[in-house]
């Protein structure tokens, strides 16, 4: 009777332990799943509230490193075909230039496949590149592809230095994790776009006025402050009403699209063209002044003219031309509407005087 009461108490206190062993993995789980779902509230936070790329990754990776405890990961994303490092957290700069190809080492085999992968001994996978040698310090690895709208935007990759490091549930953290990094993404791409588009003329893809005018302001602003000069230049195509008239409205267009190209090949990096209207165009050149501005123009001037255009033949001088207006800050004006105006007024001159001309306002009587 003794005996079994004891073994009875034995049992229980047994079936406690349990319990209480019990009781303590599930709420280990519950700390687990409370630090995941912290996690992912924190990214989504983020993502509503940073519309920039940059911005946007580094806050992410912030809470993943934070959070998470691990301190190296990447974000590579797809340009041109090509997986290319957009971000690296907790390793080094080395990396920033490393590109894989599709199919190209792990990486690049999670971006063609599509699917994700938890490496726990990379040493023993042949496609391992370590990064095409610039990260040597790697046990285990997880690479969780991106996704867009039905296709691989690019991957997320997770390290640690000892092998082993991983369990099966970090790799399905990582998969909920990436989901998040590709909405982002997608989402701050289709940002930037619809900024870009609504700061590039719909025709020619050159920047629009408003562009201009901002840029005007600034490099005002700039020039007054550091005590530097630059040139504005006007440029209206000769007798387009004429070249529409002869050669119909739609070559009128591809004109005024091949004249936007051969203007961005013409002019350097820093310059800004835009169209101005119809077939008007405007140029910001900094830090040049008006002899500068003027070889400039010329040089232009006469690409435009070389360049073969349909049915320039029919024009009065046979050849497709523009003229030019230049003035130059602070000379001719402080205020960009004073600028605008003089290098207006040395265009009505090159138009005067026969067209296909560069005219400054030092020309102007
Ligand atoms: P000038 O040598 O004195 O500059 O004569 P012009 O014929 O170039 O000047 P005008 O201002 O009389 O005519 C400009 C023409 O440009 C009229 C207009 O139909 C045409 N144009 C303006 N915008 C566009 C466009 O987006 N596409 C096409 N095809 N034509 C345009
Ligand atoms: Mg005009
Ligand atoms: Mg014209």
């Amino acid at each position: 009777m003794a005996t079994s009461k004891y073994s009875n108490l034995k049992e229980d206190l047994e079936g406690l332990r349990d319990k209480h062993k019990n009781i303590e993995n599930q709420i280990r789980k519950l700390e687990e799943r409370i630090l995941e779902l912290y996690t992912l509230y924190s990214i989504s936070k983020t993502l509503n509230l940073s519309s920039q790329l940059d911005e946007l990754f580094k806050e992410t990776m912030k809470i993943l490193g934070d959070v998470l405890g691990i301190d190296e990961y990447c974000v590579m994303l797809m340009y041109d075909g090509e997986l290319a490092m957009k971000v690296t957290h907790g390793f080094v700069e080395d990396v920033k230039d490393v590109r894989f190809r599709l199919n190209e080492g792990v990486s690049g085999r999670v971006a063609a496949t599509g699917e994700a992968v938890l490496i726990n001994d990379v040493s023993r996978d042949k496609d391992f590149l370590y990064y095409k040698g610039a990260k040597k310090d790697i046990g285990s690895f997880i690479s969780v592809p991106l996704k867009g709208h039905g296709e691989t935007i690019g991957v997320l990759n997770a390290h640690r230095s000892e092998k082993n490091a991983f369990k099966k549930g970090d790799l399905d953290f990582f998969i909920v994790v990436a989901e998040d990094i590709a909405v982002a993404v997608e989402k701050a791409r289709l940002f930037e776009k619809t900024r870009e588009d609504a700061s590039r003329d719909e025709l020619t893809k050159l920047y629009n006025r408003r562009v201009f005018f901002d840029n005007l302001s600034k490099e005002i602003k700039r020039s007054k402050r550091y005590k530097k000069i630059f040139s504005v230049a006007i440029m209206d195509i000769d007798h387009f009403k004429n070249y529409n008239d002869l050669n119909g409205h739609l070559n009128g267009d591809k004109a005024l699209m091949q004249t936007a190209r051969i203007m961005e090949q013409s002019l350097r990096g820093e310059d800004i063209v835009a169209r101005f209207g119809g077939e008007e165009f405007i140029m910001l050149l900094p830090e040049i002044d008006k002899k500068k501005a003027v070889l400039a123009a010329e040089k232009l001037r006469s690409s435009i003219e070389k360049a073969a255009y349909i049915g320039e033949e029919l024009l009065p001088g046979g050849k497709f031309t523009a003229c030019f207006g230049i003035s130059t800050y602070p000379e001719d004006g402080e205020e960009g509407l004073q600028l605008i105006d003089m290098a207006d007024k040395a265009l009505y001159l090159s138009k005067q005087k026969g067209r296909n001309r560069v005219f400054s306002s030092s020309d102007l009587p």
